[in-house]
């Protein structure tokens, strides 16, 4: 006898509802001529919450989400119903109203925030608000991480009552002034560590006085629409704040500990959401390579690397380039990190994984479909099964290098005869800074350093000249970097086409060393070649390469492990760098 799990059965007719409902109003408000509004995940602004109390917000089927001077921003499931108008009547005698239509989901979404408000009785209205000409001004102020503590201890010194405002606003504005992607808050003993995120590397700004800790996590938390009285579980939650000329949308993760919570906020700043093949900086021998291969109908391309390589970046850049009227595009991602325009992007959540929603998405009869990440069975399989059934699909996995990319899709139970006609292409990266052109110095590399860049370029298919005495370059820190001796980042790339070679080595040898050697004849340089030939041509150093990659000092028959010890590469301060600046 067949069982129905009716409980599954009952959640998914609800779930089928909701988004028919969603589709509904969506389709309706215009025709109502109202603008339509979807509060799922919307940062519900609390101030706007005070302007209608809880109840008659429910009675009146209305969600009141943002206000801005007197302008208050409601939502309405049926705006022309006259208890929802006599309550638009009694409140546009106070305020401006703007009004939108939206789902009951909507409203009950924000409805959940008004019992957040009266968790947080004790902070007065008014606290939540970052202002937007405050980090303007606090951001044009803030050259290095110095000018960060400087306006620190005066906040301190003048101790007005807006003393915990005015240092969250700080922590916010050095952030964005400093260039940063996250910003690190960790109680410790005696203090609140403050970390910055920027080029890559994580620096250490200043101590903030412990006793801020608990007002500074509620007003973070409130801020992201999180739990405020809960202090034992992990939370998500993000919001968005003004920075005079743009927005600056935040996502928060805050996780429990035994000295109080921690929080990381990662600042998505749409000024370096441009993405482009030319931004992302490949060598001209992979790019020659993966031109060829964009323009291919179907297939797989994966790029790989670990977290903080650039490879959703890259594969942004990918999507960017194969994006032209005609065709559908599709992804499905854990976040969406950025928005692209013309292009559906979806995000993975309880009932809607990669799997179930690859499956979807094949659907809905796309073109090229980008996957966030293959990290099962069954999304790799799906992913092999759209690659071979028509579609470009593009995704990432999580391994050191490209050719490490096969033996992770078989470990993931995928069939090595699959893999050879599905995938096109597996990449690898990494990112390196760069020097500071201003101020890097030159000098003679010890003989263990320019053995091993002999023996690297001796197996580059492409050798540049190594000059003769050798000089390369390493960081020294000038005003124009902010004594960090780097400036910017680029991109250290290597790539494996599936060629019949390869394929022949997947099924029959799948070891690194045998599908590397039957990639040999595509000319295409290693990481390791690429990033040596960017130190020969001094836009980045040794220790900064060996601090992305391992080199190879083993297999050149060098004992001493690592570079040479140069200065050590603590860099200050980040300079103005505006590329792959949020890496995943
Ligand atoms: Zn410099």
């Amino acid at each position: 006898m067949v069982k129905f799990d009716d409980s599954y059965t009952n959640s998914r007719v609800a779930d089928l509802h909701t988004q028919e409902e969603e589709r509904y109003v969506e389709t309706m408000a215009p025709q109502l001529g109202f603008n339509y509004i979807n509060l799922n995940g919307y940062t519900i602004n609390p101030e706007s919450l005070s302007a209608i109390s809880e109840s008659n917000a429910q009675k009146a089927l209305v969600a009141p989400f943002e206000i801005k001077q007197k302008v208050l921003s409601i939502a309405a499931k049926t705006p022309s119903s006259p208890d929802t108008q006599a309550l638009f009547e009694k409140l546009s005698k106070q305020y401006s109203l703007q009004v939108y239509m939206c789902s009951t989901a909507s409203l009950e979404y924000a409805w959940k925030r008004y019992s957040d408000m009266t968790d947080s009785t004790a902070e007065k209205k008014g606290v939540f608000e970052i202002d937007a000409d405050t980090i303007k001004d606090l951001s044009d102020k803030i050259k290095k991480i110095e000018d960060v503590l400087v306006i620190l201890k005066q906040i301190r010194t003048a101790n007005t009552p807006r003393r915990i405002s005015e240092t969250i606003e700080l922590v916010f504005a050095g952030g964005l002034a400093l260039g940063s992607s996250d910003i690190h808050i960790e109680p410790e003993a005696g203090a609140i560590r403050l970390r910055y995120r920027f080029d890559g590397v994580l620096h250490d700004i200043a101590d903030l006085e412990s006793y801020m800790h608990k007002r500074m996590m509620s007003r973070i938390k409130l801020l992201s629409g999180m739990k405020l009285n809960s202090h034992a579980e992990a939370q998500d939650g993000r919001f968005t704040f003004s920075a005079g000329y743009r927005d600056v949308e935040v996502r928060s993760s805050v996780i429990p500990g035994a000295l109080g919570e921690s929080v990381v906020m990662r600042l998505l700043d749409p000024s370096v959401s441009s993405f482009s093949m030319e931004r992302v900086n490949l060598n001209p021998h992979i790019q020659a390579v993966l031109e060829r291969q964009l323009k291919k109908p179907n297939g797989l391309i994966i790029t790989t690397g670990p977290t903080g390589s650039g490879k959703t970046t890259a594969l942004y850049a990918f999507l960017q380039e194969v994006h032209t009227e005609g065709v559908k595009i599709i992804t499905i991602e854990n976040p969406v990190e950025y928005k692209l325009e013309g292009i559906v992007q979806t995000q993975t959540g309880e009932h809607y994984t990669f799997g179930s929603g690859l499956r979807a998405i094949l659907r809905q009869d796309p073109d090229i479909i980008m996957i966030g990440e293959i990290r099962d069975r069954e999304v790799a399989e799906t992913a092999i099964h759209a690659a071979q059934t028509g579609h470009l699909v593009f995704s990432t996995l999580h391994t050191n290098s490209a050719v490490a990319g096969f033996a992770r899709l078989m470990d993931l139970g995928v069939d090595s005869r699959t893999l050879g006609n599905s995938i096109n292409l597996i990449m690898g990266q990494r990112l390196i800074r760069l020097l500071c052109e201003d101020c890097k110095a030159g000098y003679a590399p010890n003989e263990r350093d320019a053995k091993l860049i002999q023996f690297i370029m001796q197996n580059h298919p492409h050798p540049v000249p190594v000059p003769d005495p050798l000089l390369i370059y390493k960081p020294v820190g000038c005003e124009k970097c902010g004594q960090s001796g780097f400036k910017g980042r680029a991109g250290i790339f290597e790539g494996v086409v599936v060629d019949e070679a390869v394929e022949e080595a997947v099924i029959s040898d799948p070891r690194e060393h045998v599908i590397l050697a039957a990639a040999k004849p595509q000319g295409i340089p290693t990481m390791i070649e690429d990033g040596i030939e960017k130190v020969i041509k001094g836009t980045t150093s040794m220790s900064e390469l060996q601090r992305v990659i391992e080199l190879p000092y083993q297999e050149a028959g060098l004992l001493n492990e690592g570079p040479e010890h140069i200065n050590p590469e603590t860099p200050q301060t980040s300079g103005d760098d505006e590329f792959l600046k949020h890496v995943v």
